[in-house]
């Protein structure tokens, strides 16, 4: 028998997320509340300021780029307080979103774009040289590339978003009619359970149900005004918005809540401890590798971190020593959550109440939720036994782009989709991580597919076979990519070709896909009868070794 989520079932309009967001009569806040902050400059946008700055983005595309309902708009840049107005823009003219890592080289966002079916790119000055090639070489023409952040293009080469308008001034533009199971909101990309990026469909409703599960599960406990310093949670925002967690967590959830969302466009530990102390921060979503640092870096000793309620991990396993280690120094309690990109991303979360009762879980399941678990045949085992993890609700993807059989793998007929991740429940439904039985390696949070590097190395002249798998590294608390490589007959297994290989790879991938678990080598890569990596015997290798 499946589990279902202990939480009561919740109401889930059929709304797309315009709707949600700035047609909602019970919206909780005024419109002059402060929802994003950029951490450096201070400049801001109200709730009325993103909604009136979207929908003019929204009129620029449809009059200046006859956008169409389905078109898709690839953003390629790191935080910036400009991203939400210009995607729900894109939303309001009917388009889709497609989020690309601004660390990517020219090959892997020309990739996404084309793979995509991108129509036009949204950049900052700085990303220009990678965007402008990757959309050159995909035939997006250069006037479809347009800026946001705060540097102009004094040549006038690139259009600023502020500067898309409509300009006929005309009246006749209506935001495009949604159906919000049906139509894209984004196209993540993941590489799944096995193989290269996919683009993950997400819907408009899946966006909005995993909106209201995840307030469901935080059960309140923030607030948009009021407070300790009367000015409501304060939340600090460092994770990427070009990743599911950070987009809807931080993005969907701060506009939805009204709480104040202090942007920071990349992390650095000195900034954050800086941001908590002069911002109040009273709540932050972070990744385990910062968890650890902030147990052990010395510069955590000089901020006054005291404004913290509450930090979520997520994106990766984060073990009870780091909680502790956290919890001790500055008594700050950090639960657990736990989603995927083709889940919206939030399937579970600890709650704020008992986050000590279940501390190395990631939480129980949130509500109109139901898992099952299964063994590697398939076959399901009781709840309570160990199993691959396989969940169904309103927040699951509808499927991957362009890739019937990546679906089909994925998802089964009856609405499950196979997570690739094993675990276990416990009597109180807290779900335990044990192991992953897909492919994919993760550095601190980002995805490192294994075939993608695989496929690059073996284009290498020295390379006859290889196999990429993740080490954990406990001193930086996350995994790291490491290649085994068989070489060529007559090429050298030593230090000198491994280092090579590696800064070959590095000229050709994002900086999180570099292989920091280094180059080993071996006679022959361990191979099924059907020709499959035995992933499992070079990781048990790496434990030996
Ligand atoms: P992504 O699609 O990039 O969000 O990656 C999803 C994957 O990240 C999951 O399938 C897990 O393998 C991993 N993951 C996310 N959250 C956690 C967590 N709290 N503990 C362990 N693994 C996690």
């Amino acid at each position: 028998m499946p589990a279902e989520s202990l939480y009561p079932r919740i109401e889930i309009p059929n709304v797309d997320i315009w709707s949600l967001l700035f047609e909602n009569k019970d919206r909780p806040y005024p419109d002059d509340k402060v929802i994003y902050k950029d951490a450096e400059t201070g400049r801001s946008y109200t709730y009325s300021q993103v909604k009136s700055a979207a929908i003019d983005f929204g009129k620029g595309l449809k009059s200046v780029w006859e956008w169409k309902k389905g078109d898709v708009m690839g953003l390629f840049t790191p935080n910036s307080i400009d991203t939400p107005v210009v995607t729900w823009g894109t939303h309001w003219a009917g388009g889709i979103i497609s989020p690309a890592n601004p660390g990517y080289t020219v090959d892997e966002l020309a990739f996404q774009l084309k793979d995509a079916g991108a129509s036009g790119v949204i950049t900052q000055k700085a990303f220009l040289p990678v965007a402008v090639q990757a959309a050159q070489r995909i035939g997006i023409p250069e006037e479809r590339i347009i800026l946001i952040g705060d540097d102009r293009d004094e040549s006038a080469r690139f259009k600023h978003f502020t500067s898309v308008k409509n300009l006929a001034g005309t009246n006749r533009y209506r935001r495009t009619r949604i159906d919000p199971q049906n139509d894209l909101a984004f196209l993540s990309y993941s590489s799944g359970t096995t193989g290269h990026p996919k683009g993950v469909m997400l819907t408009h409703s899946n966006i909005v149900s995993n909106m209201l599960q995840l307030r469901a599960g935080e059960g309140g406990n923030l607030t948009w005004n009021g407070g300790k310093y009367g000015q409501g949670d304060q939340i600090l925002g460092f994770l990427p918005f070009f990743h599911i967690y950070g987009l809807n967590c931080l993005v969907h959830q701060c506009m939805f809540s009204g709480w104040t969302l202090t942007v920071m466009s990349k992390f650095d530990i000195e900034r954050f401890c800086a941001n908590i102390e002069r911002y109040r921060i009273t709540f932050a979503y972070v990744v385990p590798p910062v968890v650890l640092l902030l147990g052990k870096h010395p510069v955590v000793e000089k901020y006054d971190l005291s404004s913290l309620r509450m930090m979520n991990s997520g994106a990766a396993p984060l073990t009870r020593e780091l909680v502790d280690s956290v919890y001790q120094r500055i008594k700050v309690p950090i639960k657990q959550g736990y989603g995927l990109s083709e889940t919206s991303p939030t399937t579970h979360t600890q709650p704020w109440q008992s986050w000590h009762t279940s501390v190395g879980s990631v939480g129980s399941m949130l509500p109109n939720q139901t898992a099952k678990y299964m063994s590697p045949e398939e076959k399901e085992v009781a709840v309570g036994e160990t199993g691959e993890l396989w969940i169904k609700g309103p927040n699951i993807f509808k499927g991957y782009h362009n890739n019937p059989e990546g679906t089909r793998n994925a998802l089964t007929p009856d609405g499950f989709f196979k997570t690739g991740d094993v675990g276990y429940q416990d009597k109180d439904g807290n779900f335990f991580i044990t192991d992953r039985v897909k492919e994919l390696i993760k550095y601190k949070g980002f995805q490192v597919p294994p075939a993608e590097l695989e496929g690059l190395l073996l284009s290498h002249e020295a390379i006859n076979d290889v196999a990429v798998i993740g080490i954990y590294d406990k001193d930086q608390a996350t995994e790291l990519p490491r290649a085994y490589i068989a070489v060529k007959a007559g090429v050298e297994r030593n230090e000198k070709t491994a280092q090579e290989i590696q800064a070959w790879l590095q000229s050709k991938v994002a900086n999180h896909k570099r292989l920091r678990g280094g180059v080993r080598f071996v006679d022959e890569i361990p191979k099924s009868a059907s020709g499959k990596i035995l992933r499992r015997v070079l990781k048990v290798k790496a434990a030996e070794e």
